[in-house]
């Protein structure tokens, strides 16, 4: 018979909506060893090819019954820079859970949290890094997202100079800037950063590269190949009436705001922010469930998801609608909104939107929204956050010469990750449009190869 799951614990709905500390206590060694021992040890591990990056899952796990914490993380490092934060934040259920044998009876292992686990172990134990002399080229990378520093990790591991370059004051892209601290504590976030430091990489922040410096400028201080990865970050907007009152707040300028600019914590800090006692946050993906939350924890009443198809359709992690659920967020599905409502005074007195239904599957393998003639309904809200999707950013694109894109704006790569400017790679969101950490990740190691092939090539002067 196989064995039920070693739920994680997590803290009360109640006791948590009221701060911005870890949701998610993580396992107990005990509970870490119960679930560990449910892994098959698969001779051909499906788990490790639904990974982006290739996590030797049942290796990890191995060590880890062994409780040989130190071999597992090592076997985790192989492939996965980063494992304290995709222990936490990946869609496992998508990818690596989804491919173990277990999953058929729904009883797949938790691999995230047993890698959230090992690597949370790997920080209190304070485990010995082996640094690669830096012998080779200067490889510059423009941001410092997951792709970017999944890209740098990698190639100081094969022996190169690697600077990364960020625009902002802080590291790690959205890791820092969007996702907040109750879902992915930024301690966690410094020490993966310390790691890669540790590696030899150095950082520069304020640093936007186009602007501050430019490609040019940067190859004349000698570096011999470069990695883009500058994100998705601008803001969609809806295109309806009323988006220009205040209270509309985008998702990305709201979650700034909170987690980068530390608003949870006016007026010890000083970002002021306006939180509505009624909020509606349109869309359904992973930075509208980290909107409704947040606005939850920062004193609103009332907090809405407003997303125009179903509940099947959601694309956020499941565990983050559950626990979004579990919090009180209120969803409004087959809901799409039209117009944003004034109170005569230029603020946000309530949203009107119109009822869908779902039709045929359109090219993206997602049921089609439609509206359902004259039927409307009225949320009274004082405050509306747009996540309905962000577009790459534009800063390094524009001024960076010669740098193709598409359609969307988004760069052009080879099946090498290779631009349109010889040495010039890019991935992450800001080739595929905005993704997951995971895959983000998986960019930038794929860049972080063919970039050690290029400068190769380059070395034997082909
Ligand atoms: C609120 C929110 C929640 C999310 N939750 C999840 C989740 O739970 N799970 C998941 O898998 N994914 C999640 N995602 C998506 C995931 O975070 C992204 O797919 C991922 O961060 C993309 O990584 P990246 O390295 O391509 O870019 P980013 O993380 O966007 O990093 C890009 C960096 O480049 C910098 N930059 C831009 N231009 C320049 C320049 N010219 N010079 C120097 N620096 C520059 C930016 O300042 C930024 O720091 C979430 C996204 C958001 C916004």
């Amino acid at each position: 018979m196989i064995s039920s799951k070693n739920t994680m614990p997590k803290r009360a709905p109640k006791e948590r909506v009221k701060d911005f500390q870890e949701v998610a206590l993580g396992y107990t060694k005990e509970q870490a060893l119960a679930e560990a021992n449910r892994c098959l040890n698969c001779k051909i591990p499906k788990c490790v090819e639904g990974c982006p990056v290739e996590t030797p899952i049942p290796r990890f796990i191995q060590a880890l019954k062994k409780g040989d914490y130190q071999t597992a993380s090592y076997i985790i490092k192989e492939k996965n820079s980063l494992p304290a934060i995709c222990g936490r934040v990946c869609p496992q259920e998508v990818q690596c859970e989804m491919n173990c044998v277990l999953a058929k009876k729904g009883l797949a292992v938790s691999i995230g949290a047993l890698e959230r686990f090992i690597a949370d172990q790997e920080r209190e134990l304070n485990l010995e890094v082996k640094p690669k002399t830096p012998t080779k080229e200067k490889v510059a990378i423009i941001g410092s997202g997951p792709a970017s520093l999944s890209a740098a990790a990698d190639l100081a591991l094969y022996g190169y100079r690697v600077t990364v370059f960020e625009a902002l004051h802080e590291l790690g892209g959205v890791l820092r800037y969007g996702i907040p601290e109750f879902r992915l504590p930024k301690a966690i976030v410094d020490s993966e950063i310390q790691y890669l430091e540790k590696l030899g990489i150095e950082f520069k922040t304020n640093i936007i590269v186009g602007v501050t410096e430019s490609l040019a400028d940067l190859k004349e201080q000698g570096y011999k190949a470069f990695f883009i990865g500058a994100g998705a970050g601008l803001p969609t907007f809806l295109g309806i009436p009323g988006e220009n009152l205040n209270g509309v707040y985008s998702a990305n300028e709201f979650l700034t705001r909170v987690n980068l600019m530390k608003a949870y914590k006016f007026p010890e800090v000083d970002t002021p922010i306006f939180v509505g006692e009624k909020v509606a946050v349109i869309g359904a993906g992973n930075v509208a469930m980290d909107s409704a939350r947040t606005a939850l924890r920062l004193g609103s009443k009332e907090v809405h998801i407003v997303y125009r198809r179903s509940k099947e359709e959601i694309p956020a992690r499941l565990e983050e609608v559950s626990n979004a659920e579990e919090e009180g967020v209120i969803f409004n599905l087959l809901t799409n909104p039209v117009e944003i409502i004034s109170d005569g005074n230029f603020k946000v007195n309530g949203l009107r939107c119109q009822k869908m239904k779902l039709g045929e599957v359109d090219s993206q393998g997602r049921k089609k929204a439609l509206p359902i003639s004259g039927e409307y309904i009225f949320l009274e809200v004082d405050m509306v956050i747009i996540a309905i999707g962000q577009g790459p950013n534009p800063l390094a694109i524009r001024n960076i010469p010669g740098l193709k894109t598409d359609k969307k704006g988004l760069i052009k790569t080879d099946s090498r990750g290779q631009t349109s400017l010889p040495g010039v790679f890019s991935g992450g969101d800001i080739v595929t449009g905005a993704a997951t950490v995971i895959k983000a990740m998986g960019a930038g190691k794929e860049a972080a190869k063919a970039i050690d092939e290029y400068l190769q090539e380059l070395r034997e002067g082909n």
